[in-house]
């Protein structure tokens, strides 16, 4: 597993990347939303890439301690009850982004695809979530239907006020850049992708808690969540994450 210490041997490397990684975001155009519930779009967290991951710890590192541990407790929520639970993205706070300068290419090019690609890519969310509604149901947790129907419709509200918009392919194209900018990364880069499914919340509440624990700690809180609605285990879990956890270059 993706320990802090892999982080902050990754970050001298990714520091190098990153006006790299802003240059590739800057060939996607300038788009307004127009939507009449804007941050509907941010209802989960975005997957990442290593490089965009690194990038997040990387400011949490300019927080003071109870920012950080607030942070890192959001993150680890969203872990510890999806699906039991929908949640914003943590990065979401009380208004708009936090980390809108920073956000992923996922947050970017998002609306900014075919209708027809994002219907099919909805279509196939859906269908991953009833997938893992039944994985829940094998291990005794019976999520409500609604829950495994969370992905909202494809966003049609996105545009573009500057620049070309970009076909699919193109969009794809740049994703693929994207990724292969975080191949200094080494291993870092496929453990992120292989064994938490580029899902930079799995990666926190990993180095808050300890791997095995983060587990256990999600079966039992979404157990409690949809046997009992209460938040004892859920309350446990986060007593234990603080700021020191992720402080990288102090003891
Ligand atoms: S990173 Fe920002 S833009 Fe992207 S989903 Fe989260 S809150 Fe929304």
């Amino acid at each position: 597993m993706i320990s802090l210490e892999d982080v902050a041997s990754a970050m001298p490397v990714a520091e190098l990347l990153l006006p790299r990684l802003q240059g590739l975001y800057e060939a996607l155009p300038e788009t307004i939303c127009t939507c009449d519930q804007p941050g509907v779009c941010c209802h989960s967290l975005p997957e990442m890439t290593a490089l965009e991951a690194v990038s997040m710890i990387r400011l949490m590192q300019g927080m003071g301690d109870a920012e950080l541990t607030a942070t890192a407790r959001r993150f680890a929520e969203l872990f510890l009850t999806d699906p039991a639970r929908r949640a914003e993205c943590p990065f979401l706070g009380d208004g708009p982004c936090t980390v809108y300068v920073h956000r992923p290419f996922a947050c970017r090019a998002y609306g900014l695809w075919s209708q027809d690609l994002g219907a099919v890519r909805t279509q196939e969310s859906r269908e991953a979530n009833r997938a893992l509604g039944q994985l829940w149901k094998r291990h005794g947790v019976e999520l409500s239907p609604e829950l495994a129907e969370r992905e909202p419709d494809y966003c049609a509200k996105v545009e573009v006020i500057s620049g070309r918009p970009l076909s699919d392919s193109a969009l794809m194209s740049l994703l693929q850049r994207v990724y292969a900018l975080g191949a200094p990364l080494g291993s870092l880069q496929t453990r992120f992708e292989l064994e938490y499914h580029s899902d930079v919340s799995f990666l926190l509440t990993s180095i808050g808690l300890g791997a095995k624990k983060a587990m256990l700690f999600k079966l039992a809180v979404i157990k409690e969540t949809m046997d009992r609605g209460t938040e004892t285990h859920l309350r446990r879990a986060l007593d234990q994450i603080s700021a020191a956890s992720f402080r990288i270059g102090k003891p």
